[in-house]
């Protein structure tokens, strides 16, 4: 592979102990960061100039439904509860195994495009051993560096049930396609948890995974499903841990985001989906109350889109406008602001590393570390003059500025480009794709797809 050297760029590292650096270089060997520093030579190195460019690790994505890519702003007003009806009930059992291919291709490529370099695909729509290689197999395609949350299948989703996970299955890809926890595509679990199966099933989910070496994710805390108190029950059954990612939790107790920070958990905030579909009030700063530092998720493209500059800014848009709130009420000024950019700028690269179990891989720019980097350019208008890098970074830039991205070392993106990729045919296998599983389905393309409510599962109904 060579070696590459960066030149001359505003580089955010994330890594405390060194900070940001301004006009320096990194130099790259291999699949890692061999060094940080101003003046770096190198003369076998293919040199990327970056003298306009600020260089940030790779976005984490902790939590995306990435099979549905396919759906793509087709619920712009779709509710929680309306999305459940469409994707559980109408899609879910009617997407084939080509469908998820090209669902995760898509969702992946469009990831990474938006400089997503490390995306948990919490894969769960797994109906046949031929569903789950294919998504994986599109991750892998992709070029990301992929983890495959194995997360059941369509009927084992539809709520109230008892029906166990497909254990053969999971362990078929753990032993067949994904043994190695060091390659770019790994594996971990996405469970259902004890909000929409089980407690006894959730019990025995983790018991598995645990045995298997794999990692853990659930959804909890998501709107009126979120009420049952699902940590209360998981601590009485000892099976909360450091191994666990919670997804959403706007709507747990206080004592629930206490059992989660004691017990070293992670967890994923999808900012922009949660309040637009109603999960509940933005977490953030109950989480960092409990000791726990969140990651950020782009949950689902039906509704809003996977750009992480887009979630940094809903976050703390959402977490600032409670603060302002509560103080207007009480007739008070703010000050300090909670929440900074470059804390969403660090929830959006190591922590979602973290909670992925690769923060000694990844997440920060750091020699040593694997070549997982973004160059955002500032040659645009919305980008001069740069009085804050990270500020521009977090609270000024889109996705037309990425210039370049790198994972492991390899070049992705180049000029504003993927690499590799025919978008012309690609746009052809997609469109074909879709329209096939929406005739299937009967459903139209023209926004006028109206959806009933999805009421399993609820008390109150
Ligand atoms: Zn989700």
């Amino acid at each position: 592979m060579g070696r590459k050297l960066i030149k001359n760029a505003t580089i955010i590292t994330v890594d405390p102990d060194i900070g940001d650096v301004l006009g320096g270089d990194i130099l790259i060997d291999g699949a890692k960061i061999a060094e940080i520093g101003k003046s770096i030579s190198a003369d076998d190195a293919e040199i990327i100039d970056a003298s306009n460019c600020i260089a940030i690790p790779g976005f984490v994505d902790t939590h995306r439904h990435t099979w549905e890519a396919l759906l793509r702003n087709a619920g712009p007003d779709w509710s929680l509860a309306q999305y459940l009806t469409a994707v559980r009930v109408i899609m879910g059992d009617i997407y084939t195994p080509h469908d998820m291919y090209m669902g995760n291709l898509l969702g992946a490529l469009d990831s990474l495009d938006c400089g997503t370099t490390t995306l948990f695909d919490w894969s769960h729509n797994n109906n046949s051993p031929e569903h789950a290689d294919s998504a994986i197999q599109a991750l892998k395609d992709s070029g990301l560096r992929g983890i495959f949350g194995y997360g059941n299948s369509n009927p084992e989703w539809n709520v109230p049930n008892d029906i166990p996970s497909n254990f053969d299955d999971i362990r078929r890809v753990r032993r067949d396609i994904l043994s190695s926890d060091d390659a770019l595509v790994t594996m971990a679990t996405a469970p259902r948890g004890p909000q929409f199966t089980t407690i006894e099933n959730t019990v025995e989910d983790f018991r598995v995974a645990r045995e298997l070496g794999l990692r853990i994710s659930i959804h909890v805390g998501d709107g009126l499903w979120g009420l049952t108190k699902p940590l209360i029950d998981m601590e009485k059954h000892g099976i909360l841990g450091e191994d666990v990612t919670y997804v959403h939790c706007n709507t747990l107790a206080d004592e629930e985001f206490k059992l989660i920070g004691d017990s070293g958990g992670h967890t994923s905030i999808s900012p922009e989906i949660e309040m637009q579909m109603g999960h509940g009030m933005p977490p953030a700063l109950r989480m960092l109350d409990a000791g726990i530092r969140p990651s950020i998720s782009s949950d689902v493209v039906t509704t809003t889109p996977c750009d992480f500059f887009n979630a940094m800014r809903h976050l703390i848009s959402g977490t600032r406008l409670m603060v302002y709130q509560d103080a207007i009420a009480a007739n008070k000024l703010v000050d300090p602001l909670p929440l900074s950019s470059r804390d969403a700028l660090e929830f959006a690269t190591i922590r979602g590393a973290a909670a992925c179990g690769l923060d000694h891989k990844i997440g920060t720019l750091t020699p040593g570390k694997h070549a997982d980097i973004v160059l955002v350019s500032t040659d645009y208008m919305n980008m001069i003059p740069i009085n804050n890098p990270v500020a521009a970074v977090v609270e000024f830039a889109n996705v037309g500025n990425i210039d370049t991205i790198l994972v492991d070392g390899e070049i992705k993106k180049r000029d504003g480009k993927l690499v590799d990729v025919d978008f012309p045919a690609f746009r052809k296998k997609v469109e074909d794709t879709r329209d096939g599983l929406f005739a299937r389905a009967g459903v139209p393309t023209d926004g006028s797809w109206i959806v009933k409510p999805y009421t399993e599962g609820l008390s109150e109904f």
